[in-house]
């Protein structure tokens, strides 16, 4: 049974990520989109909230599960009995740094493949980090991520505002 794993910071899910998630959700009997907890970053949505939020936004996608991991990709790859890492590609300044991530995992374990999936181009332009900057000034995220994750986005950016004691 091909089990895909597609791992990121989904910080948050946006449609760049969804639009990958479907298609790999066509190819693969199984994927596990895995929430990345990175102690180097620190994330705007917790690694709770951000599985909700890909969970809400995958549940018309019957064989998509949603989880967490921490430390190494290619040891959770291997934990969850993955045959394939997928990850998108938007543009040629990902393919450096996909390339260095896919040729390591190779050399730590050969049974594992990576898949790169092309970002649709509609959404080649899109990432968590614009998102968050257009929301952080007050623009609309319509039409990048799902609504109820435009929702969270504008409470918890209210939230960060009211803890820096500023008037929300
Ligand atoms: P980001 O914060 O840049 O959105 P993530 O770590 O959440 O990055 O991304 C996880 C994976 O999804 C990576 O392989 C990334 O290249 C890919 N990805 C992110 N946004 C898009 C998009 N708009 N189109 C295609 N792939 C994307």
């Amino acid at each position: 049974m091909a089990v895909a794993v597609y791992p990121g910071s989904f910080d948050p899910v946006t449609y760049g990520h969804i639009d990958i998630i479907e298609r790999a959700s066509r190819l693969f009997e199984v994927v596990i989109v895995a929430v990345f907890s990175n102690p180097d970053k620190a994330p705007l949505f917790s690694v709770a909230e951000r599985v909700e939020m890909l969970r809400e936004s995958c549940a018309y996608l019957p064989n998509v599960e949603v989880d967490s991991f921490a430390g190494l990709q290619i040891d959770y790859a291997r934990r969850r009995n993955a045959r394939v890492i997928v990850r998108g590609l938007r543009a040629f300044i990902d393919f450096d740094y996909e390339l260095q991530m896919a040729q390591m995992n190779k050399k730590l374990e050969p049974h594992v493949e990576t898949v790169f999936i092309t970002t649709s181009s509609n959404y080649a332009y899109v990432s968590s980090r614009i998102v968050k900057e257009i929301a952080l000034f007050g623009g609309c995220v319509e039409g990048l991520v799902p609504d109820s994750v435009g929702r969270r986005l504008v409470d918890v950016l209210r939230r960060a505002k009211r803890d820096a004691g500023q008037s929300p």
